[in-house]
């Protein structure tokens, strides 16, 4: 394993850094606050080529590489988690199962626009009584001689209230597994409830989605009947390891506000970085922030390798979701009473990076499949 950066990724996380130090940090604070989404911004990200990176040039994407991804990740995370969870979930959950299963419609109406962010699309999984348990989906879709009619209620869809689209997963009347279907949010029942209101990321906007007898053409339908949990995971390493990527960035901007702040806050008439105590938890944040990112760059370059990687890739989301929140915690004891006020972002990584706790999957669920993994 190589662990410098080619050229081409290190040309990626340039034009990301560049483009969070000048256009997202400034931002930031105000999308928390007004807990909105940031559209002139999530289009900019897509002229940037954000969302096509993981998809071929012959469908519209640039065909990078997952370190590259993970690079251009961690910098807008770094910048506004609000705004990477958006990015993100359109990018790999939001597109990925129309360029899988699309047809020329599809593709062209929707995944082709989504790509240059034009279009949002959004997943739905969740439902209220089926979060980790995603087989206990209770959405149905029942098989007509020209399609589907599609009923149920998810929850915690991210991009929902700005979203064009839709990918449902869902249970037909005629099998017992999941499957996956496309559904335009302009359709007839379709019906897109009240923003979440969020401890943190609250400009990714969050919201209920409810299916009421929602006509689907047989188009509609992506893959195969039942073929919804084998496609799921094909894509679940990645997520893992894009959620992971996620919880470095936001970790990155606490810690380097962190050192800033120990370096230039005086008492007892010395900076407080000067106190061993406060330098060992900068040391502690420094090691876990350094760990947790060459485990991301390892579990990539399984991926770039097409070595296995579930276990990796699960054990890379956990541990850097629980070492970013360690990280924000700490950082905000570095800044103790200015850790506590709104006036300093500190307090908003340390909100946001919960957020990393639960997409991808929950730390609990993680270590049971870890310690399945483990052959337990
Ligand atoms: C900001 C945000 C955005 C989201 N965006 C989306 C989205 O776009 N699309 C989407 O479909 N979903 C989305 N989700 C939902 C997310 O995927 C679920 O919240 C997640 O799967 C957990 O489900 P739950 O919240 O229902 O928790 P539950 O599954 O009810 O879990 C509750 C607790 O019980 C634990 N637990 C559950 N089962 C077990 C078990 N077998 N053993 C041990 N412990 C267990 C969990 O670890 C957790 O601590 C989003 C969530 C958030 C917070």
């Amino acid at each position: 394993m190589n662990f410098e950066l080619n050229e081409i990724q290190k040309q990626i996380q340039q034009t990301f850094k560049e483009f969070v130090d000048r256009k997202v940090k400034p931002r930031a604070a105000e999308i928390d606050e007004k807990k909105e989404f940031p559209r002139d911004l999530f289009n900019e990200v897509g002229e940037l080529g954000f969302y096509g990176m993981r998809y071929p040039e012959n469908v519209g994407g640039t065909g990078l590489d997952i370190t590259s991804y993970c690079l251009a990740v961690m910098e807008l995370a770094r910048g506004s988690l609000s705004l990477a969870a958006s990015c993100t979930m359109q990018s790999l959950m939001g597109t990925y199962f129309l360029y899988r299963f699309g047809d020329k419609e599809i593709k062209e109406k929707y995944f082709a626009e989504a790509l240059k962010g034009k279009k949002i699309g959004g997943i739905c999984m969740t439902e209220p009584n089926a979060g980790s348990d995603l087989l206990g989906v209770k959405t149905i879709a029942k098989v007509t001689d020209d399609g589907f009619i599609l009923n149920g209620q998810k929850t915690w869809i991210t991009s929902a209230p700005v979203a064009n689209f839709f990918t449902v997963l869902a249970k037909t009347d005629n099998h017992e597994q999941l499957s996956i279907f496309f559904v335009p949010a302009n359709l007839k029942g379709v019906i897109v409830g009240k923003t979440i209101e969020k401890l943190g990321v609250c400009g990714s906007l969050t919201s209920e989605v409810g299916f009421v007898d929602v006509k689907l053409p047989k188009n509609y339908l992506l893959g195969q009947i039942g073929g919804g949990t084998k496609y799921l995971m094909e894509i679940l390493a990645e997520i893992r390891i894009m959620t992971a990527a996620l919880a470095i960035g936001v970790a990155t901007a606490a810690y380097n506000d962190a050192v800033e702040y120990a370096k230039t806050r005086v008492q007892f008439g010395k900076p407080i970085g000067t106190f061993q105590a406060v330098s060992m938890k900068l040391a502690d944040m420094a090691v876990q922030l350094e760990t947790a990112k060459h485990y991301v760059f390892y579990t990539s370059w399984l991926s770039e390798n097409n070595l296995p990687r579930k276990k990796e890739s699960m054990m890379a989301k956990l541990y850097a979701s629980e070492c970013a929140n360690s990280i924000c915690d700490q950082a905000t004891r570095v800044f103790a009473s200015y850790g506590f006020a709104m006036e300093y972002p500190v307090q908003r990584y340390f909100r946001d990076a919960r957020f990393t706790l639960i997409g991808g999957g929950t730390s609990e669920i993680l270590k049971i499949n870890i310690g399945r993994e483990l052959g337990l």
